[in-house]
């Protein structure tokens, strides 16, 4: 196990699978300790094993992004378990409803609304305090390219990205200079559950995509730990791409 995250405490949303659960591992087996959000008891248990498994420090409690209250608590209890908060990974994400917006239930909509803006917002509005006591945090808001590029079928999630994204933006007028660096990070197309529901729903060209063409979570997951770890604050406030050439080299994933 590397150490180079001694100490330091991260908090991971919708950490159980996907991009988020390569995070976590990425950030434990640098030595940091995960305080993991998660939605039910059998990921919890499964997670904790798994993590107790690699030597990690961790705590994985239940934590639904869109109930304000549970995220709080995470926040809270994160901090009295491990006596500090150095950065919060905004990850938990879904894609559905796929679909032409004259076909969609509102509520479903609303839904994906609730997590991948709203339970942004909630991640946000409860570690800042904290971050703003001690003058420092980082705060990763897992975006999408979907912020920037209308698809057809994915009206709520191109609306919660876009919205995310300038979430990002906007908080990092408002914290950056009190040493909270706020990051949009774009992790490219993705090998997890998301991509399967993505190609099963045959909606638009991202559906026609070959699975042997995405990307290992853990590319992401090692541009992430880097944000956590390097002084990368010249990038705060923008919506970062892992596919981005001069953000690979610095990150160490491709040779200068
Ligand atoms: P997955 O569908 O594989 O995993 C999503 C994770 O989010 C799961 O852990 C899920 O938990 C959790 N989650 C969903 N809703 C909630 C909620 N209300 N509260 C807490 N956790 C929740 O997705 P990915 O790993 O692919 O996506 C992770 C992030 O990356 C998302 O924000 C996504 O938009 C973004 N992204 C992904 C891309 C890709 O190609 N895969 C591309 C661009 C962005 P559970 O197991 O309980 O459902």
């Amino acid at each position: 196990m590397l150490h180079e995250l001694q100490g330091q405490v991260a908090l991971v949303t919708g950490g159980n699978r996907g991009i988020g659960r390569a995070i976590t591992f990425e950030l434990a087996r640098r030595g940091l300790s995960v305080v993991v959000g998660v939605r039910n008891q059998e990921a919890c248990d499964e997670l904790t094993v798994a993590l107790g498994a690699i030597g990690a420090q961790c705590w994985v409690t239940r934590c639904d992004v869109t109930n304000y209250t549970e995220v709080a608590d995470a926040v809270s209890g994160a901090i009295e378990r491990f006596g500090r908060l150095d950065a919060l990974i905004n990850n938990a994400g879904v894609i559905e409803p796929i679909g032409y917006l004259h076909e969609i239930d509102p509520a479903d909509w609303a839904a994906n609304i609730n997590v991948n803006l709203l339970g942004v917002m909630h991640g946000c509005r409860a570690a800042l305090p904290f971050f703003l006591e001690h003058a420092s945090g980082v705060i990763v808001n897992i975006s999408s390219g979907a912020a920037q590029r209308p698809l057809e079928g994915w009206s709520a999630y191109c609306a919660a990205k876009a919205g995310m994204a300038m979430l990002t933006r906007s908080l990092a007028l408002e914290v950056g200079a009190r040493g909270v660096h706020v990051y949009g990070l774009r992790p490219g197309v993705v090998d997890t559950e998301m991509q399967e529901i993505i190609r099963a729903s045959g909606m638009n060209e991202v559906s026609r995509l070959q699975r042997e063409d995405l990307v290992d979570p853990r590319v992401p997951a090692q541009v992430v730990a880097w944000l956590c770890i390097e002084s990368a604050a010249d990038l705060a406030g923008q919506e970062l791409d892992v596919r981005d050439a001069t953000l690979r080299q610095r990150v160490g994933l491709e040779p200068a």
